[in-house]
């Protein structure tokens, strides 16, 4: 095969996995990253925090979903991988702080053990008394509060689904979709007749798929997820060119013709393949003219807002496990805090370390605010979680993440089908990202193989 032009828009973990992999199967071809930013990395980021190497975006990788683990081996990082010294999070309720009951499906409880205390005694018998209602029947995709608020009640949802789904997507219960969010759930609530048999089943199905596998569920990396994608462009031998936008992609009789750069000085890129591993309101725009299909859909998957503030505080001691959710019924302003000092071993000692987000979908209001003002409020509230006995911060710093999380809201996958049916029809078009098949950087690394293997 002749040596062709690959061209790649964005430099995220999408982007950059894709072109990792292109290069591992097309070693002669040439391959382009335009990225609009200044830096790689996309939401993959670190600072340095007191001397030590800190993220700021993602900070902790799904190890059960291989991909990750998979891929930072293969970039022969390895023995830079760390295991959580723990995972035991709190939830901060109205009344206090409990720790996250196990054996939930993203928070959705398979049996009626375990829930007493965490949910009120009027919460607890509405999960028991799911058994009294009729079968359950589902008809699509639904939104994962309704139907839950429905069959087990509001304290599940409020308490419990809701920090954990608020972690993950920044979003709300009530307008996630269940499809989406909770495919091994949705995926047995047909055959199932209740939600708590659904998730029994699927936790089951999980547990049986992993074997005997007994790893941790997460790991990082000790220079930072955010060290990753400076080591991926290396591997991948891509020419990066940063502050470059995509603006639109052209079909010709021989390829493409992508438009980029500032408007002082635009250019047009030629390509044999194109990867769109861009946010979905971006892809939207590049996309208007070569694969018209897949804009309104795009359009459809609206992003959550957030900031992240970082903090390290002197040394002391702080029993709140790995972290803390704090969900919408607390009225607090954070809603999670990463105890991340106790979390990874290789964070531990000399200070405390921890990171807190705020904002969420529809509800960020408080990112309004300056850095200063923000900053000063949260470590307030951090403070005050943790019961500080030196709630003096060393130093602080805050991220802004505008369009951080996509919103999987009801509909989504039927969304997803019709973006990847629109592109599909396109030869050479291929499209990657945490818009479509999970927002985790291992669910983005399998996106972007699947996108690679189709273009190839
Ligand atoms: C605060 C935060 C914490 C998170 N924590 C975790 C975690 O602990 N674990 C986990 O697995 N996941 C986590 N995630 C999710 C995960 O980090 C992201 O979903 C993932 O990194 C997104 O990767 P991506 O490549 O699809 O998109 P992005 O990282 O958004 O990359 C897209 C890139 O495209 C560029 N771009 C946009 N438009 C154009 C254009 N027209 N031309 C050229 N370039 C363009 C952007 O500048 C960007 O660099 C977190 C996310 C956030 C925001």
């Amino acid at each position: 095969m002749t040596a062709r032009r690959l061209v790649v828009v964005g430099a995220g973990i999408t982007g950059l996995a894709a072109a990792f992999e292109w290069r591992r199967r097309r070693p002669d071809d040439e391959i382009v990253v335009l990225e609009a930013g200044d830096r790689i990395g996309g939401k993959m980021h670190r600072i340095q925090l007191a001397g030590h190497w800190y993220d700021t975006g993602p900070e902790a990788m799904l190890a059960r979903v291989p991909e990750a683990i998979a891929l930072v081996e293969s970039l022969g990082l390895g023995h830079r991988l760390v295991a959580p010294a723990t995972t035991q999070a709190s939830v901060v309720l109205p009344e206090g702080r409990f720790p996250l009951p196990a054996g939930t499906v993203l928070g959705v409880p398979a049996s009626t053990d375990g829930l007493d205390g965490f949910l009120s005694p009027e919460g607890a018998a509405r999960v028991r008394a799911e058994a009294d209602l009729p079968p359950l029947t589902v008809d699509g995709d639904v939104a994962v509060g309704g139907l839950l608020r429905e069959r087990l009640g509001d304290e599940v949802v409020d308490r419990l689904v809701e920090p954990l789904l608020g972690g993950v997507y920044a979003g709300r219960a009530d307008e996630l979709s269940l499809q989406a969010t909770m495919p091994a759930l949705f995926a047995q609530l047909a055959g199932s007749g209740s939600v708590l048999a659904a998730a029994a089943a699927a936790r089951d199905a999980g547990t049986r798929s992993r074997g005997d596998v007994d790893g941790p569920v997460f790991q990082t990396v000790d220079e930072g997820i955010g060290s990753l994608p400076a080591a991926l462009v290396a591997a991948a031998r891509a020419e990066v060119r940063l502050r470059t936008p995509a603006h639109a992609v052209r079909r010709t009789a021989t390829g493409f013709e992508v438009s980029t750069g500032q408007v002082a000085a635009p250019e047009v890129l030629t390509a044999d393949a194109v990867l769109v591993a861009a946010p979905a309101g971006k892809a939207a725009r590049l996309l208007g003219r070569v694969a018209p299909g897949a804009v309104e859909p795009l359009q459809g998957i609206p992003y959550a807002s957030m900031a992240v503030v970082a903090m390290a505080f002197p040394a002391q001691d702080v029993g709140a496990g790995s972290g803390l959710l704090v969900p919408p019924v607390t009225g607090r302003l954070v809603k999670g805090v990463t105890v991340s000092s106790s979390k990874w071993p290789h964070l531990g000692g000399d200070v405390l370390l921890v990171r807190s987000s705020v904002g969420r979908f529809r509800d960020e209001s408080e990112l309004q605010r300056t850095d200063e003002d923000l900053t000063a409020a949260v470590v307030a509230d951090v403070a005050d979680l943790l019961e500080l006995s030196r709630p003096e911060p060393v130093q602080t710093a805050v991220v802004r993440w505008g369009g951080g999380l996509p919103q999987y809201l009801v509909g989504h996958q039927a969304r997803v089908d019709a973006i990847r049916a629109a592109v599909g029809e396109v030869p050479g078009l291929g499209i990657a990202g945490a818009a479509f098949g999970g927002v985790g950087i291992p669910a983005c690394i399998r996106d972007a193989t699947r996108a690679v293997d189709a273009l190839l």
